[in-house]
């Protein structure tokens, strides 16, 4: 058994657990919420225990990772490492690294390219190091996956200084999700990755599609930040690149108010006027509420059209996969994106598709295709590798 402590840490919340990295099982799973509020508090699970520890008010990711520190503690394990989640690698790290002073300056550096995301990142690494001194600490990047995009997929056609000067490109997101589910693709196909030719899906409530070739990402919908691509529950995907400018015409928004709606206000909580929940649409779509089903419609209509798109993109295709919280439980959604493709000889197995939900992986394809249900474990990703990582560096 190696166990290792993985953390996400994000501006008002650290997601952490203890994984045993050989098998991807959590001892330990909780959150640390509402950090920097009068109600900041500790969520936990020990086996099917579930326990509340509130904090201190306005308690910060410091305090908030001493306590953690002292729950793991309770649970009489001895990790040998410490996996850290970072959305944004730029283009400085391809692959997970041994946390030093060196790789804190490059993550400052990569700042202005996640402003939500990495300063709370390198915030929860440095309290994180207080309250485990003892440990290797290492730094797993959701974009390292996609380094391996050529230029022509992670360019935009925008005067290449932006590129060259400020480093504008396409990064894409859910990198270690992709990971995991290509490399469990490839054992269910009996394949080596490197002769796998797959698209993966992963649909929660951020969303991307990720073209893999010879067990290489090549192409993926997330670009710059996580919000170009899918219609996803909260943000819009793509849109013409134009309507910032002419929102703030004629709206008069400023760029945070933009920034807020197409983040928070649009996809599919913005077309419904509902939710952003899929079950919540399914549901009402059911009962009749159309703005629900045209959500889920313009959501099943752009992940087909991506999935096309893709398949000239991989070549000859071994897999579709589906994971995420939509992607691993919902049937209809998974049927009638694939129903889109059904003209190029695709098509669901309803009864496998039903069986292949909460958890459970399966191949639902009636026809020749496997398209497979993979649950995730970025976290299991992130424990493996910062487990190598750290061995490595002894
Ligand atoms: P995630 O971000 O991966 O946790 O996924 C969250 C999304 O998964 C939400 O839109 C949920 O509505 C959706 N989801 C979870 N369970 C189901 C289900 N049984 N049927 C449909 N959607 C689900």
């Amino acid at each position: 058994m190696h166990q290792i402590i993985v953390l996400n840490c994000g501006s008002s919340s650290i997601k952490f657990a203890i994984m045993d990295a050989d098998s991807g099982e959590a001892s330990l799973t909780g959150v640390a919420e509402n950090l920097g509020n009068s109600d900041a508090r500790i969520k936990y699970k020990t086996g099917q225990q579930s326990e509340v520890m509130p904090l201190p008010e306005y308690a910060e990711h410091k305090l908030a990772l001493a306590s953690i520190q002292a729950l793991i503690s309770e649970q009489n394990s001895a990790p040998l490492a410490v996996g850290h989640r970072v959305v944004h690698g730029g283009e400085t790290f391809t692959q997970s690294v041994l946390i030093d002073d060196e790789v804190k300056h490059a993550l400052k550096a990569t700042f202005h390219m996640a402003p939500l995301h990495n300063p709370a990142a390198l915030q929860g690494i440095e309290s994180a190091q207080e309250a485990f001194p003892d440990l290797p600490h290492v730094a797993v990047f959701d974009t390292a996956f996609f380094q391996t995009m050529p230029k022509h997929a992670y360019l935009y056609a925008l005067p290449k200084a932006l590129y060259e000067e400020h480093g504008i490109r396409r990064y894409g997101f859910h990198g270690s999700s992709h990971y995991f589910v290509s490399h469990e693709a490839a054992r269910y196909l009996g394949k080596p990755i490197e002769q796998c030719n797959l698209i993966t899906a992963h649909l929660g409530n951020g969303c991307s599609i990720a073209a893999i070739r010879q067990g290489q990402a090549v192409d993926t919908s997330l670009g710059f930040t996580p919000l170009e691509g899918l219609v996803m529950g909260t943000r819009c995907g793509d849109i013409c690149p134009s309507l910032p400018g002419v929102l703030s015409e004629l709206l008069g928004y400023n760029t945070k108010r933009i920034s807020e709606m197409l983040n928070r206000e649009s996809g599919l909580l913005g077309i419904s006027g509902l939710s952003n929940d899929c079950r919540t649409l399914e549901e009402a779509a059911e009962s009749g509420n159309e703005d629900a089903a045209l959500a889920l419609h313009i959501f099943c209509y752009r992940l087909a059209k991506y999935i096309g798109s893709y398949m000239v993109v991989t070549g000859p295709l071994d897999a579709i996969v589906f994971t995420g919280g939509i992607g691993e439980n919902s049937s209809w959604i998974r049927e009638t994106v694939i129903g889109m493709l059904e003209h190029l000889g695709h098509k669901v197995d309803p009864e496998k598709n039903l069986a292949a939900r909460f958890g459970k992986a399966g191949n639902i394809a009636a026809t020749a295709l496997p398209i497979w249900v993979i649950p995730t474990n970025e976290e299991w990703v992130i424990a493996r590798d910062a487990l190598n990582i750290s061995k490595q560096s002894n």
